[in-house]
């Protein structure tokens, strides 16, 4: 007997979703601009019939009503990164954006967020090409803004949950360097909170000849990242992780010249709510009490982001492993321990006390990846691909995602080559484990 699962991948269009992928892949936006990205998420849920409005300024979430049954929502995350591309791929980024202060940069989808997309919206095609396998309502979100942590916020802000139905659970997924076809699922915490410090210390300029005249801010600086080593070595039970990173450092023009000022940045990177407060209150004493001990005046400590807790509800994410192990076979799936990366989706449950759960999926062939039981392409333009043409034959199925030598930030993705995409691709992943 064909099972639901089964039923809605029969004639999942796979050539599509590679299109949709290699457009949003050559396209990439800076977080909170995704402007284009959002027109093509509002085309294609038009093109399909789902209901949609924008919320939190460069997001875009769709409802699918299918009758009575469970309301569950699921995210994916739609920035890019200030990162050069340097894949050699045909469709490989040559996009520029603006950053806040100005800058112009190079941006790459170097953290998977267009594998996101692209699995959201082939799910979305795919669960309305078969109402009848299944019933609820789906709410999709296409979230802005993930990198600056900044999207979750902005969304909710702008009255997400009053504005969609309000879910049961709130699922998301990230692409991860794992072996196509698999998935890793923690209980409980799932990703590491993350908070970004600036911090300015103030010291007296003078001529190097004479330190007697300055204090130097530079002396005072390095004793603060050196003592700041010392939280998670001397201040925290050893059995519990925490990372303090300090990842710029910069004070003076010249040599010979003792600056008034010197700022670095701090990267945080806790678990629990209760270490992170211990952490963030050690950094603030140490950097004040050092300016002290230089004799110099009180620091500026400035938060740049902070990223929420990432918590899997431990009853929902059993439900979800059961789905997943059902989808891509038992041994596909593996009960992980939480990662140090960070993630802002916790917040779109945590905002209104609904549960959430997010995993992450493998995007990589250096293992032979698994072949799904159907490759049927289909070959209607993408409304938004004005140069899109019928392909001639489906693409081969041979593997499917390979490594990029560029990562994201702090959770390193691979890039997709679909040049060689067959069908284990990023809707299939999202299909397989759809059981919800
Ligand atoms: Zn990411």
């Amino acid at each position: 007997m064909t099972s639901p699962t089964d039923t809605v991948l029969s004639d999942l269009d796979t050539d599509r979703a590679h299109r949709i992928y290699r457009h949003l892949h050559a396209h990439p936006e800076l977080s909170m601009q995704e402007h284009a990205t959002a027109d093509l998420v509002a085309a294609e849920l038009e093109e399909l019939g789902i209901g949609h409005f924008r919320c939190g300024g460069t997001g875009v979430v769709g409802v699918i009503r299918n009758g009575d049954g469970p309301v569950v929502a699921f995210r994916a995350d739609t920035d890019g990164l200030p990162i050069a591309e340097d894949t050699g791929l045909e469709y490989a980024s040559t996009a520029t954006g603006t950053l806040e202060d100005g800058t112009v940069v190079p941006v790459m989808h170097g953290c998977g967020h267009d594998t996101h997309v692209t699995s959201l919206l082939s799910a979305a095609r795919a669960l309305t090409s078969h109402p009848d396998t299944w019933s609820g309502t789906l709410v999709l979100v296409f979230q802005p803004g993930e990198e600056v942590a900044a999207g979750a916020r902005a969304m909710v802000d702008d009255g997400l949950w009053e504005r969609a139905p309000l879910p049961e659970v709130v699922l998301g997924q990230h692409v991860m360097p794992l072996r196509s076809g698999t998935v890793d699922i923690s209980h409980g915490v799932a990703m590491a909170m993350a908070d970004a410090l600036r911090v300015t210390v103030y010291g007296k300029q003078s001529h190097g000849s004479r330190p007697q005249s300055s204090i130097d801010p530079i002396v005072l600086g390095a004793h603060v990242i050196a003592r700041l080593q010392t939280i998670v070595s001397r201040e925290l039970d050893p059995r519990t992780p925490a990372v303090v990173t300090s990842g710029t450092f910069h004070a003076g023009l010249k040599e010979n010249i003792i600056p008034d000022r010197a700022e670095f940045t701090l990267n945080i990177r806790t678990f629990e709510p209760e270490v992170r407060e211990r952490v963030l209150a050690a950094v603030r004493r140490i950097v004040s009490g050092e300016a002290a001990v230089s004799g110099a005046p009180e620091p500026l400590v400035e938060e740049i982001y902070s990223f929420p807790r990432c918590h899997n509800d431990p009853v929902q994410a059993a439900r979800v492993e059961s789905a997943l192990r059902d989808g891509l076979g038992e041994g596909n799936v593996s009960v992980a321990e939480p990662v140090m990366g960070s993630e802002d989706f916790g917040l779109l449950g945590e905002a209104v006390g609904v549960p959430s759960v997010f995993w992450m999926f493998g995007g990589s062939t250096s293992h032979r990846a698994r072949r799904p039981r159907s490759t049927t392409p289909r070959t209607s333009r993408p409304p938004w691909d004005r140069r899109w043409r019928p392909a001639r034959a489906p693409p081969s199925p041979r593997s499917w995602p390979t490594s990029a030598p560029t990562h994201g930030a702090d959770r390193p993705a691979p890039t997709p080559d679909t040049t060689k995409a067959g069908p284990v691709g990023p809707a299939f992943v999202l299909c397989r484990g759809g059981g919800i």
